[in-house]
């Protein structure tokens, strides 16, 4: 069945439910394709293969269930996600060997909604990147463009939907994991309000920016994603009692952009910004403004601390985070230590990758008592002012459109080792995280001068996602398809 991986996840979905296509076929066809891809593009850390299709066949001989929206659909999920007996490296050395006995909440729902899980996605490590170059395993292609990065920390994720190796993914977004890989990959990527997923069995990196985040091929296979992993759930203290809405019903019950307010950030269209991203980006707003929607301009102005106050609370909440893995409880211990300290500072050297070093270090400064007040207490204390920013914007919008990124996917090893110039490269995604809101990025064409995908991305007001889902249906459906990716 040669087609079978080209078809959305929803059109798939609707075969399986019919008896049209069975799991198995689905999930054969998917391994074919990853055996074939998987050499040139490292989107995997591992694959599922036997178990997936062992899965498929028992489903396959009970038949499809009509209850269960993915059923039989194949998904590929971000290795930071616990998977029940199946390792979870977090692309880090240290956890090379762990096997949690116990699935993530968000994997759960996936699995409760029939899907099979057959793949571990690469990523850089513990999420901390843009460019997936900083997994202790492999670097990820890109599948436009096999010499280019696919974005990060979600890169192995998006390359493996837009590679066609699977119909879906599930990655998590920090400061942008999701928005800025589904853009250099021509994939959607939607990051829900922070509390609507729930985040157990997500290894932490930063807790209170971290979201559980779908990535698929269109709207509505994005939309199925999340009606399968949203809600509340008590093993996560910080998820939201709050009723799930029905995605796909929001998608289908709107038609035109007639009374939507979109708010233009000054402070994302200017300075900094390339010029095919700009003309992409532009082109989409105007088929948005001929859908029937008013563009506004609004004023994010404490855009120009983001950068500076994400990156100090990122790395504090990295540093506590990340003391657990100390060579006893979790992963990788230098056997050769002779005493305690020198066991728990040489597993850790040898354990953790230069960025993650680099980051614990840093999240350590700013949290130590002589520091604590000039870093990470006035970087608390902007957060809250960025969020005052986007409160202030939805009062006079309902949507905030700006590019994900301001240039394409760059070259691998193009950037990797100016960590500072890549963290500056975030500055259209982060802000979003530190205020705690929903959004997402949709494909809106190709660069003119590099032919590489370029993501729009839409933001709203908390819980907003079944708006901005509707509001990018709309302008999927207006905006040209992008062709299957070229590079492979
Ligand atoms: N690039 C950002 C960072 O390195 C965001 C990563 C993420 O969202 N996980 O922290």
């Amino acid at each position: 069945m040669p087609d079978l991986i080209h078809k959305s996840l929803l059109e798939l979905r609707d075969a399986l439910a019919v008896g049209e296509v069975s799991a198995e076929d689905a999930v054969s066809a998917c391994l074919t394709h990853i055996a074939a891809t998987e050499p040139q593009l490292n989107a995997l850390i591992s694959v599922q293969g036997e178990q997936a299709l062992a899965q498929a066949r028992a489903m396959d001989a009970q038949g499809p269930d009509a209850s269960q929206p993915l059923w039989g659909v194949p998904l590929t999920v971000k290795d930071i996600l616990c998977t029940k007996g199946v390792t979870t490296t977090c692309a880090s050395k240290i956890l090379e060997d762990f096997v949690p006995f116990y699935d993530a909440t968000a994997v759960q729902g996936l699995k409760k909604a029939g899907a099979i899980i057959i793949a571990k996605a690469n990523m850089d490590e513990f999420a901390m990147g843009s460019s997936t170059e900083n997994s202790a395993f492999k670097t990820t292609a890109n599948p436009w463009d096999l010499s280019k990065v696919p974005g990060g920390s979600s890169g192995g994720s998006a390359a493996s939907v837009a590679a066609r190796q699977c119909f879906g993914t599930l990655g998590t977004d920090t400061g942008g994991s999701i928005r800025q890989p589904a853009s250099f990959c021509g994939c959607v990527g939607l990051k829900p309000t922070y509390g609507r997923v729930s985040r157990y069995g997500c290894v932490a990196y930063a807790s209170s920016l971290d979201q559980i985040s779908p990535l698929g091929r269109s709207v509505r296979d994005v939309a199925a994603l999340l009606q399968a992993i949203a809600g509340f759930d008590p093993k996560d203290s910080t998820s939201v009692d709050r009723p799930v809405p029905d995605y796909a019903a929001a998608i289908e019950a709107k038609s035109d952009l007639t009374g939507l307010r979109i708010g233009l950030p000054e402070e994302y269209w200017g300075e900094g910004l390339d010029t095919e991203v700009a003309s992409a980006c532009r082109l989409a707003v105007d088929k948005a403004a001929g859908l029937g929607a008013t563009i506004v301009p609004v004023t994010l102005p404490n855009t120009k601390y983001a950068i500076a106050t994400y990156y100090i609370v990122a790395m504090a909440e990295a540093s506590s985070n990340l003391a657990r893995f100390d060579g006893v409880r979790y992963g990788l211990r230098d056997k050769d230590a002779d005493e305690l300290i020198e066991m728990y500072t040489s597993s850790r050297s040898k354990g953790f990758g230069d960025e993650v070093q680099r980051r614990i270090m840093l999240g350590t400064y700013v949290l130590s008592a002589g520091y604590y007040d000039a870093y990470y207490r006035k970087a608390a204390q902007v957060r809250r002012l960025v969020r005052q920013d986007f409160l202030d914007a939805f009062a006079k919008c309902d949507v905030i459109a700006g590019p994900a990124s301001p240039i394409t996917a760059w070259g691998i090893g193009e950037i990797s080792n100016d960590p500072l110039k890549m963290y500056l490269l975030d500055i259209f995604t982060i802000s979003l995280n530190l205020a705690g809101l929903p959004g997402m990025s949709l494909p809106v064409g190709l660069g003119a001068d590099s032919g590489m995908p370029v993501g729009l991305q839409l933001l709203g007001p908390a819980f907003a996602e079944a708006e901005l889902l509707a509001t990018a249906g709309v302008l999927e459906a207006a905006c040209p398809p992008l062709p299957e990716p070229t590079g492979l």
